[in-house]
């Protein structure tokens, strides 16, 4: 209660959210100057730990990584660090045309109070409505909807797994919004051109936000579906390794821990440097992000096999799956089924299509959840690796 008062006074009230769109955009948007970073070491997480392990620095106001299945990273924001990501997010929403009061949806993991019938909760003051993540089901669908109905809200927050899961239960009970939602601005998890696909036939447009806890980078989808890079937030490379073409990020307004040249590892395609997204926006795009270089699984022979949400394309019945390598040669899918489904051909197909892409030597297990664990921050993934196979 108190917390919310705070967050409506300082973050979410028509005067805020003017001084914001309006204002920070001079203070923002100045021209960057030009940087010449070529004779500078590209650097990763590692500097940062070396660097800060003994230091605080004064003012800073201290964040983490949420660290899925590496370590969590300390990391440090300056004030005006602090004023440019809420920037970044208001600025977009006046892209998006959410109006300058807007009711709010929040589905990204809050861990809330709920009872048997209510799985959401009304803030008094901001008035957001936070929807729990972990409730939704095929019995709870419905109820999720009438409340959405009810809020009317003008865009929805959420976490990609959280609203593509709605998606895919509004699909079976053939519900859509009946009311002007400007759509979804999904952040924090990898969201594939699958799943987006799905989350727009039942909600409009996706707004997918790409960032992370270093905040070097961030870049957001246009309404062409095209990832274009904040240039008023960082300054942005795309460097090509042995992966593939990644995005490096230098941030601008960050005192408190300036990082040059900084690898967030995450990969890219479909790069356009020209300009010529026909949405306007003349900064450089991306087709796709996929995401951290971590999500693969380790093939006995050292190879290393990502991109494996594919192999779920179209299976009958399937609601979610994540798959856990706990061995070189074991493999857990861990699925959640529609109510109807019937597992084992689900099984047999999902199995076929893994062992293509994965041959023979590696054992594939089901295992049969009502819900895939998330981790810690409430965050969906896809796949998993035990610590045994990542150091083998
Ligand atoms: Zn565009």
């Amino acid at each position: 209660m108190v917390k919310d008062f705070f967050w409506w006074l300082f973050k979410e009230n028509i005067v805020i959210n003017l001084i914001y769109r309006e204002f920070f955009t001079l203070f923002f948007s100045k021209k960057q100057a030009q940087y010449n970073l070529e004779q500078d070491d590209v650097i990763s997480k590692e500097y940062i730990i070396e660097h800060y392990k003994n230091k605080q620095p004064r003012w800073a106001i201290k964040g983490y990584s949420s660290g899925t299945t590496n370590t969590p990273l300390t990391v440090y924001r300056s004030i005006p660090s602090i004023f440019l990501e809420e920037y970044i997010v208001k600025s977009y929403l006046k892209y998006i045309g959410v109006p300058l009061r807007p009711n709010i949806v929040i589905l990204r993991g809050d861990n809330i109070k709920t009872t048997a019938q209510k799985f959401w909760i009304k803030m008094p003051f901001s008035q957001r409505l936070i929807m729990s993540s972990y409730h939704i089901s095929e019995q709870t669908a419905l109820a999720y909807f009438k409340a959405l109905e009810q809020y009317k809200p003008h865009i929805i927050f959420a976490y990609p797994s959280s609203i593509t899961l709605l998606a895919k239960y509004a699909q079976k009970l053939n519900w859509k919004p009946s009311w002007n939602l400007s759509g979804v601005l999904t952040s924090s998890e990898n969201f594939s051109a699958t799943n987006q696909k799905i989350v727009r036939t039942i909600f409009g447009q996706v707004y997918d936000h790409y960032g992370q806890a270093e905040r070097v980078a961030v870049l957001q989808q246009c309404k062409q579906g095209n990832y274009h890079v904040r240039n008023d937030y960082s300054y942005v490379e795309f460097l090509v390794d042995e992966h593939g073409t990644k995005i490096v990020g230098t941030n601008l307004h960050n005192k408190s821990m300036p990082l040059k040249r900084y690898d967030t590892h995450d990969y890219i395609e479909g790069l356009n440097s020209e300009g010529s997204c026909i949405c306007g926006n003349k900064s450089d795009y991306v087709k796709r992000i996929l995401g951290r270089d971590d999500d693969y699984i380790i093939l006995n022979d050292g190879r290393q096999i990502g991109r494996l949400d594919t192999a779920f394309k179209g299976v009958n019945g399937l609601i979610e799956c994540q798959l856990e390598q706990t061995r070189l040669t074991e493999l857990i899918v861990r699925y959640v089924p529609t109510l109807n489904a019937n597992t084992s051909n689900l099984q047999l197909t999902i199995k076929q299509n893994l062992t293509q892409k994965l041959g023979n030597d590696i054992n594939i297990l089901f295992e049969q959840v009502n819900e895939v664990p998330r981790t810690k921050a409430g965050k969906f993934k896809s796949v998993i690796r035990s610590k045994a196979v990542s150091n083998a």
